[in-house]
């Protein structure tokens, strides 16, 4: 995105739109600081430069198209077609049915409108999980920026991009996710550089309930955090194969 100097008249209106603050105002000209923007299109969307000096380059040249691949909610992703940040995420799980019963779907969201998040903070993240034993959800559009899914590398070329937010979703033995999560916490906590939310999913038993939220709560006491249970159930979608 850029703003077209012959026809901005620099009234500033544009300013508070931007998620991450990429207008400046430099040498009394209004820009767009190449390096923050994320490629979202809020701004060309929300029509509020009424000169049309907001414009788009005819082609994002990659590696740079990703910042619009998981930033951007209108952008279809290459390696799922899926809108937005590329995934459907692990609320379609009673019919996609990637995490069964025994096993823990662990979602780590980094980067939020106004924070948003440089993609070499999510290869450390990535790593991080191979190396702790978690196995990838195979809808995950995390997986087509690895160079090396037995490693968790992304591709060098992608690193210094900066996109809104990017969700790594994996899935870990029931016997082993309060272990994972525990050293995840710990590890975010001390070599991440930006927010992440953290979440996990598992069904149910019988009677409604789950031993994984009395884990949950007795590793939030250690680690200082509360955990929110939350049911999710979709009403009328199915899998079409
Ligand atoms: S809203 Fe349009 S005209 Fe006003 S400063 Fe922004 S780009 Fe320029
Ligand atoms: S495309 Fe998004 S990130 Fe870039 S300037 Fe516009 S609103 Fe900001």
């Amino acid at each position: 995105m850029y703003v077209d100097q012959d026809l901005c008249r620099k009234c500033a209106d544009c300013l508070p739109i931007c998620p991450v603050g990429a207008f400046e105002i430099r040498n009394k000209k209004i820009v767009i600081n190449y390096d923050s923007c994320v490629e979202c299109g809020v701004c060309l969307r929300s029509g509020i430069c009424t000169e049309g000096a907001i414009k788009q380059v005819d082609e994002i040249p990659y590696p740079r198209i990703i910042r619009a691949a998981f930033s951007d909610p209108l952008h279809h992703h290459e390696s799922t077609e899926v809108l937005g940040r590329g995934t459907e995420e692990m609320k379609t799980n009673d019919v996609k049915d990637e995490f069964t019963e025994g096993n823990v779907g662990f979602s780590l969201e980094l980067g939020r409108p106004g924070v948003a998040t440089k993609l070499s903070e999510l290869d450390k993240v990535t790593r991080e999980v191979i190396s702790l034993g978690g196995e990838f959800a195979t809808y995950n559009p995390v997986l087509s920026l690895m160079e090396n899914p037995d490693t968790g590398a992304l591709k060098s070329e992608v690193l210094g991009e900066r996109v809104l937010s990017a969700i790594a979703e994996f899935i870990v033995p029931r016997e082993r996710a309060m272990d994972v999560l525990g050293e995840l916490v710990t590890f975010i906590n001390h070599s991440v550089d930006t927010v992440v939310t953290v979440s996990l999913i598992a069904r149910n038993d019988e009677n409604g309930g789950h031993s994984l939220l009395d884990d949950l709560k007795k590793l939030g006491q250690e680690l200082g955090f509360n955990p929110y249970p939350n049911g999710k159930v979709n009403v009328g979608m199915a899998l079409v194969r």
